[in-house]
């Protein structure tokens, strides 16, 4: 079987870096922007960026209910950061017409870890890559606030003061992490994500 085709959506956000990272995971990378690009990929990286913007352009676009329906038809999706956002059924601190994809069983809190900590980096532990911890690069990022039974939690922060809350998730063929891998050169979330989208074909 060839590499396959996995989109990144492009209307907003770290499109190139993800589609860098994807190239370099063994997937071909391709820009997604129009309602019938979303019919030609195999699976779809959803980046970071603003996820009230991201919204918003998604809606314009005429993207939002194809991406519903490919998701309901169960093509993976990997969401970073905003897309991590834009994966979940509920969102808190969202603006009030703000729009998400949905499909993650789970309520995410927008720009949760606050002014001190908008940006920062910890070592996480990705259920995943049992061998080493990936590095998190956070920025103003989500965390999720609770989960459904059918989602499983791939990471948790280790350290204080955010001990515990949930910072990446899986459930069926989607998977959100709050951190943006695509910006430290370590590419096992991609390649964890390329060989999910294997197996799903
Ligand atoms: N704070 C942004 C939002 O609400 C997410 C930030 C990011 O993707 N780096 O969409």
């Amino acid at each position: 079987m060839g590499d396959p085709t996995i989109g990144v959506l492009a209307v907003q956000g770290d499109v190139r870096e993800h589609a860098a990272a994807l190239a370099e995971a063994g997937a071909l990378a391709r820009p997604v922007r129009k309602a019938h690009e979303i019919a030609e990929v195999d699976a779809l990286v959803i980046p970071g960026g603003e996820s009230t913007t991201m919204s918003k352009l998604a809606v314009s676009f005429g993207l939002l209910e194809p991406l519903r329906a490919r998701v309901r038809d169960g093509m993976p999706v990997y969401g970073s950061c905003a897309g991590m956002i834009m994966l979940a059924d509920k969102i808190l601190d969202g603006r009030p017409d703000q729009e998400t994809v949905g499909g993650i069983d789970m309520t995410v809190r927008r720009n949760a870890f606050g002014r001190q900590n908008q940006s920062f980096e910890a070592d996480v532990a990705f259920a995943p890559t049992p061998e080493a911890p990936v590095h998190g690069v956070f920025i103003r990022a989500p965390w999720v606030e609770s989960v459904g039974t059918g989602v499983e939690v791939l990471a948790t922060l280790d350290a204080e003061p955010h001990a515990g809350r949930i910072v990446a998730v899986r459930q069926g063929n989607l998977v959100a992490t709050a951190f943006h891998p695509e910006l430290t050169g370590d590419r096992r979330v991609h390649e964890y994500f390329v060989a999910m989208v294997r197996a799903a074909l």
